[in-house]
């Protein structure tokens, strides 16, 4: 495997000069660019002629050469060349060891829970992805697997809510649709003096690019690859990520006999949109601060939640604990039902949809979703997922929608 990191370690006398601001956070590795273009990709693995772009090798078995003897792959569940490239690349991203590709995030997700038994306790966080809240609810309930949920942002509600069957603490950091926080290092050290409990962190919201909790000392990182780390709206995938061999082991036994694994097409279009990952990201991370602030001065504006804003009441720990945000906003209205529909309505340019992370601007008002568990969501929250249009356009759009819809105070 290239070492990409030690390949460049001579280079640090370059790196001189910064092009872009961090805003205050963790300062970036510059070679991230470098290893997510080159890790995983030497075309000297791909026989027919060096190709730069990795080939999508949709054969579903593989030749033997005696029975039992395998080249490298046997069968396209248990392995295939195309998912095993990008496994290798995001594993590289994150600093892990071992990386595991799903159909979905929840298909991932859901594998970290099968490594539970009955009688098994979670400890997991009130503001958490919907999927993630009903599989602990509504299924993961009835196999007698129960979730104790609490407020993560202070640490010590973790530990009380930790008993003698507790396997696993399961957090969001930045969380959906709150965006708060959880001190990823202080929880780290509260499930390590703690016998045979896991961490897993669910990473989706920043990508490995603005966060790296392995390096706080974590057992798994989750992603829903079909947002940032995908970014173009077109594939559904999920990654598990470890540093540990018999977790890996578990893991991988997992992958392969719940079968939830995704095509090679779409880890060709995953292994494709990562490409371009660090400058979507910063690129996320300037317009969705420049539509923070704009709506932090708004008249139409009750609050705004960004994690890199002064008013985020966590805003020195996101500056600690990651390398900047991505383009996720929450914000409240002031309003109620009503202006919250004609906001959305008279959106020009942002779309009303599901989903985030992708280069266009999407908007969802989660309290008015058909789905149950949103319940205890504020009417007037609204989630918005800044993408890579000009910043200008979506001020404007948002600033004709809440005039239009907002009446109270505007001039
Ligand atoms: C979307 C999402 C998931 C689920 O991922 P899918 O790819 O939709 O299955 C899990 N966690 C977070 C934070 C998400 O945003």
């Amino acid at each position: 495997m290239l070492k990409i990191g030690k390949k460049f370690a001579n280079f640090s006398k370059f790196r001189l000069i910064t092009t872009t601001s961090t805003y205050g956070f963790r300062e970036q590795d510059p070679s991230f660019a470098t290893k997510i273009i080159h890790v995983a990709q030497e075309p000297e693995q791909w026989s027919d002629g060096n190709p730069i772009v990795m080939p999508i090798s949709l054969s579903t078995t593989f030749k033997q050469e005696a029975p039992g003897k395998f080249v490298s792959c046997e069968y396209s569940r248990l392995d295939n060349p195309t998912r095993n490239t990008v496994e290798r690349i995001v594993a590289s991203l994150e600093g892990a060891k071992y990386g595991l590709a799903y159909s979905s995030g929840m298909a991932a997700i859901t594998t970290v829970f099968n490594l539970l038994s009955p009688g098994d306790h979670i400890v997991s966080s009130t503001d958490l992805y919907g999927g993630t809240s009903i599989y602990l609810k509504q299924v993961a309930d009835r196999l007698n697997i129960k979730t104790t949920f609490v407020d993560v942002t202070d640490p010590a509600n973790i530990e009380k809510a930790i008993n003698e069957n507790t396997r696993l603490v399961w957090m969001e950091t930045p969380s959906n649709p709150g965006l708060n926080l959880v001190d990823i290092e202080k929880v780290a050290a509260i499930v390590r003096s703690k016998n045979n409990v896991l961490l897993a962190i669910d990473n989706t919201f920043l990508s490995p690019y603005f966060q790296r909790p392995f390096e706080f000392g974590v057992d798994i990182v989750v992603h829903s690859a079909t947002k940032y780390l995908n970014g173009h709206s077109d594939v559904l995938m999920g990654i598990l990520l470890t540093n540990d061999d018999q977790l890996h082991d578990r893991l991988r036994f997992l992958q392969r006999t719940i079968g939830a694994v995704p095509s090679p097409f779409e880890c060709y279009l995953l292994n494709r949109g990562m490409k371009t990952l660090p400058v979507r990201m910063r690129q996320h991370m300037e317009n969705g601060l420049a539509v923070a602030r704009f709506l932090e001065n708004h008249p139409s504006i009750e609050r705004v939640l960004h994690p890199g804003l002064l008013s985020h009441p966590q805003h020195e720990l996101a500056k600690r604990q990651s390398y900047g945000h991505s383009g996720m906003i929450t914000f409240f209205l002031k309003g109620g039902k009503p202006e919250c529909r004609a906001f959305v309505k008279r959106l020009k340019v942002i779309i009303l949809g599901e989903s985030l992370g992708g280069y266009e601007s999407l908007v969802k008002i989660p309290a008015l979703m058909p789905e149950s568990y949103q319940l205890g969501v504020p009417v007037n929250l609204i989630r918005l997922s800044v993408g890579l249009e000009y910043v200008g356009d979506l001020i404007a759009d948002l600033d004709q929608a809440l005039k239009a819809a907002v009446h109270c105070n505007v001039d």
